[in-house]
């Protein structure tokens, strides 16, 4: 039939909208490629979290103008985030009118009605709808993340952090039916994926917008009880609804991920607020202590925003003591950057580029040093692990994402979850041995 060629930019929730779109090509007859001299189909899944992104977008998009004219039949799709932006939708529309399709978030759900147009009729779609569809089930997939599994569970944000875009591009928070959830995680386990990582913008308030519906504990309680080896992770929490209940489940399902991602942003109470990050830090630090206290070897990780508008130095210092404090495993950071259509964007005080450079900077090198100390400490750990292929060389890698070499692999399969303890750390480099099988 022909071939496929789909460009993702930005974050998980967009490499699972991919998998999304892919299924629908797939289904048409289509093959994946990675040559783009060679597809009849090419799609863009955009994003624009980071300014700059944009630029990087058109002028990728630009440059397949040339192909257009060597393959009459070629489709190209913009889709995603960015193209939710009316007046970019516009602009791009404007600039490259050759596009056959341009469809915002809202109804990239429907990508397969734009898509038949385009190819069964021949016809072009500009559409950016203002208002949420309502959530499409029973879509086909062609999943690309290998023992893992993104299932998503809500879609869209009602939180407003004010550096931040999505809940402008992905509208309201809307839960998927939890009983459609855990068909699908039923399926996944069935088909063999050992890990499945639930998918929302803040997974915590999954089933807030349903009166009749279950919390999110609840529903990571019930896909635990799915027969079958895997491990259930999540992504991404909110501080403000990361429950007690939640660490319960946490501590007590075995097939939970021990791996705790709760993005912080800021340590400082003042930046908090102009986040409207919702808790502050002596909130935070609360919920860790109460993980840690629960869950002996829970592995902690984080995001940092630093330089955000009127950060000063105390309390980038707050930062820095919040990460000692916590001790994470590892951290995120991120130099802030302006985002049009948020309430930052406007702030004034904006942090000189160089503060922040050396900023991230200082934080990044604390954590490393932070990680190097909690490495040295492993010595003795088990860990859940499966074996993976990394530059040629088999590996054992944690849920954790930790890589832990063994002496033979000889006998150790792929897809399956070995208990590996680790038994030295010189470096970088941990060796370990196999403890028991799973
Ligand atoms: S929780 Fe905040 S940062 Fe996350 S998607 Fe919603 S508005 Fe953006």
């Amino acid at each position: 039939m022909g071939k496929y060629l789909i460009n993702t930019y930005g974050c998980q929730m967009n490499i699972h909208e991919s998998e999304k779109v892919a299924g629908i090509l797939q289904d048409y007859g289509f093959e994946e490629t990675t040559e783009v001299n060679d597809a009849d189909v090419i799609v863009f899944n955009t994003c624009c979290i980071r300014e700059g992104a944009e630029t990087k977008i058109f002028s990728n998009i630009g440059a397949v103008k040339p192909l257009k004219k060597k393959n009459k039949n070629l489709i190209v799709a913009v889709l995603g985030c960015m193209t939710q932006q009316k007046k970019t939708a516009e602009n791009l529309k404007k600039k490259f009118p050759w596009i056959d399709i341009i469809i915002g978030t809202f109804n990239s759900d429907e990508f397969e009605k734009y898509f038949k147009k385009s190819f069964e009729e021949k016809q072009k779609s500009f559409e950016v709808f203002d208002k949420e569809f309502d959530i499409v089930e029973n879509t086909k997939f062609f999943r690309t993340s290998g023992d893992n599994a993104w299932v998503n569970i809500t879609y869209g944000c009602n939180n407003f952090c004010t550096y931040c875009i999505v809940p402008y591009v992905r509208g309201r928070e809307r839960s998927r039916r939890s009983e459609n959830i855990i068909k699908e995680c039923e399926n996944l386990v069935k088909e063999g994926y050992k890990q499945i990582t639930l998918l929302g913008q803040n997974v915590n308030s999954y089933g807030n917008d349903r009166e009749d519906e279950i919390s999110f504990p609840m529903l990571c309680k019930k896909i635990c009880q799915i027969e079958g080896d895997f491990r259930l992770k999540f992504m991404t929490s909110h501080p403000k609804d990361f429950s007690s209940e939640l660490i319960d489940v946490i501590a007590s399902e075995e097939k939970m991920s021990k791996v705790v991602h709760l993005p912080c942003q800021s340590g400082s109470n003042k930046i908090l607020k102009l986040m409207n990050r919702s808790y502050t830090r002596e909130n935070y630090l609360q919920r860790i202590e109460e993980l840690k206290s629960k869950i002996p070897y829970v592995s902690l990780t984080s995001d940092f925003i630093v330089g955000f508008p009127y950060e000063e130095e105390e309390d980038f210092e707050q930062t820095k003591d919040l990460v000692e404090k916590v001790q994470y495993n590892s951290i995120f950071a991120f130099m802030y950057s302006k985002r049009s259509g948020t309430v930052a964007e406007k702030m004034e005080n904006q942090v000189d580029l160089q503060v922040k450079r050396r900023r991230v900077n200082e934080l990044l090198a604390l954590q490393k040093e932070i990680t190097a100390k909690k490495n040295e400490k492993l010595v003795g750990f088990v860990f859940d692990c499966l074996l993976q292929e990394k530059k040629d060389k088999k590996i054992m890698v944690s849920e954790s994402g930790l890589s832990i070499s063994l002496e033979s692999y000889d006998g150790i399969e792929f897809s399956k979850y070995y208990k590996v303890a680790v038994t030295s750390v010189k470096g970088n480099k941990i060796s370990g041995k196999i403890e028991k099988r799973k």
